[in-house]
């Protein structure tokens, strides 16, 4: 009997079908658009582009006729801009909502509706896709690829990797010491943060999160912000231990992305073979020399001082996040000046408020870059990052791209963003039709 039921659930996990639920999207033809296609910065003359199934199959400067199929939507664009939609490279799908305390000691089915309501939220402000940076995302992002909830696509990496006391280590001085082979702390129970003390602990945890799914390893190579036991100044892996994740994630075909902000920390994940640097904020001019010369990437954010307004005056906390966004312009300074390969991403944690201004946060690059500079690294560059994973890649294909053969993940603009980057800072406004793999999720333009 026991046999049988074994061999039942073999087969059926052998034969169900993922993504039974959606049906085949529709063909869509936009008339009259003018194109940003996530490279050039400038727009195209008025422009056709023909969508069938979830790519874009032709773009042409002089009508495209259809068949005029009953399922063939034609979009009148009124001279808009069809841009790629927008990639954020270090968001939290499972920690953009809770707080901490909800997060340690919440219900594991409340965070994931939770999280489902706001991945809604994310593609209602025009982001497409998301490279998680930690967290358990893996159930939510097959739910979005079954379009059972509406969502970006989630590059995940499961469970941060970290050190006792590191970056992620959210555990109450009472709870150690532990004793090897205790049971798993909370966070790890949730899959959120794994802690993970020598190189044979390391490999086990990269090869978890690999197993589940994980498109990138993600460990925290140095202190943080919001961990209560994290000084910034701390290097937290050994070179060993680094070298250990690394090589478990190319053996399996992608890379490993580390949490630092400091020169050390940087310069000794560098050494062990980590391809991107998430944050940099307190890097010197050495640091930015040697990541550009070994064509590592930088995964950054103009994080706005109101963040640090998420933890109480006075506290350690606080302190920490003012010293490392004060850090944030010599950081893009010195990302301009060494041509670092550098993505946008922000970072938004435990708070709901902040994550409806996430366009926001990329309008802010207007600081150091064009708006045109600044839109096409939130599209074509952020995709040419996400293509790292190989053959890990969740979806294969042309992203962040306006161009035939991409996947059809778009935004038609109100206005030309290129001019005025602030567009992108009412998405609920200015995006009046947004498209995900083919599939028109908002169509605000008059019938
Ligand atoms: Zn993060």
């Amino acid at each position: 009997m026991f046999a049988r039921s074994i061999a039942l659930v073999l087969a059926c996990g052998l034969t169900a079908p993922l993504s039974a639920q959606t049906p085949a999207p529709a063909t869509t033809l936009f008339q009259n658009v003018r194109i940003f296609n996530g490279k050039v910065g400038q727009l195209s003359g008025p422009s056709y582009v023909l969508v069938r199934g979830n790519k874009i199959e032709r773009i042409s400067s002089t009508p495209i006729a259809t068949d005029r199929r009953a399922d063939t939507v034609v979009i009148d664009g009124g001279g808009r801009t069809l841009m790629p939609g927008l990639i954020d490279m270090h968001w939290h799908t499972m920690l953009v909502r809770p707080t901490p305390a909800a997060l340690l000691m919440g219900d594991i089915g409340h965070l994931n509706l939770v999280a489902g309501a706001e991945a809604t939220a994310t593609l209602m402000r025009g982001f497409t896709t998301v490279r998680d940076m930690g967290g358990p995302a893996f159930g939510l992002k097959r739910a979005i690829d079954e379009g059972t909830v509406a969502g970006p696509r989630i590059f995940p990496s499961g469970a941060i990797i970290t050190v006792t006391s590191g970056h992620g280590d959210f555990r109450q001085p009472f709870e150690l010491p532990r004793t090897l082979g205790a049971p798993q702390s909370r966070g790890e129970q949730l899959g959120a943060a794994m802690i993970a003390d020598s190189p044979d602990e390391v490999r086990v945890r990269v090869r978890e999160q690999l197993m589940l799914g994980a498109s990138q390893i993600k460990l925290t190579a140095g202190g943080g912000v919001a961990s209560p036991h994290s000084p910034l100044d701390a290097s937290t892996f050994t070179e060993a231990e680094l070298r250990a994740a690394v090589e478990a994630a190319e053996n399996w075909g992608t890379y490993v992305t580390v949490h630092a902000y400091t020169p050390a920390s940087i310069q000794r994940a560098i050494a062990a073979g980590v391809k991107c640097i998430e944050h940099g904020h307190l890097m010197d001019e050495a640091t930015a020399k040697l990541i550009a010369e070994k064509g590592i990437w930088l995964s950054t954010q103009a994080f706005p001082d109101e963040q640090a307004d998420a933890f109480p005056p006075g506290s350690s906390e606080r302190a920490k996040a003012l010293e490392v966004f004060a850090g944030t312009d010599r950081t893009f300074a010195l990302a301009k000046k060494y041509k670092i390969k550098t993505a946008f991403g922000t970072d938004i944690l435990f708070s709901p408020g902040l994550a409806q201004r996430q366009g926001e946060l990329l309008a802010k690059w207007a600081r150091w870059y064009t708006p045109a500079e600044a839109l096409v690294v939130a599209t074509g560059i952020n995709a040419e990052l996400l293509a790292l994973s190989g053959k890990r890649n969740p979806y294969p294909g042309k992203l962040g791209l306006v161009e035939e053969g991409a996947f059809a993940d778009l935004l038609l603009v109100d206005g030309n963003p290129i001019e005025n980057i602030k567009l992108i800072e009412d998405p609920a406004r200015n995006f009046v039709l947004i498209m995900k793999d083919g599939r028109i999720y908002k169509n605000t333009l008059p019938k």
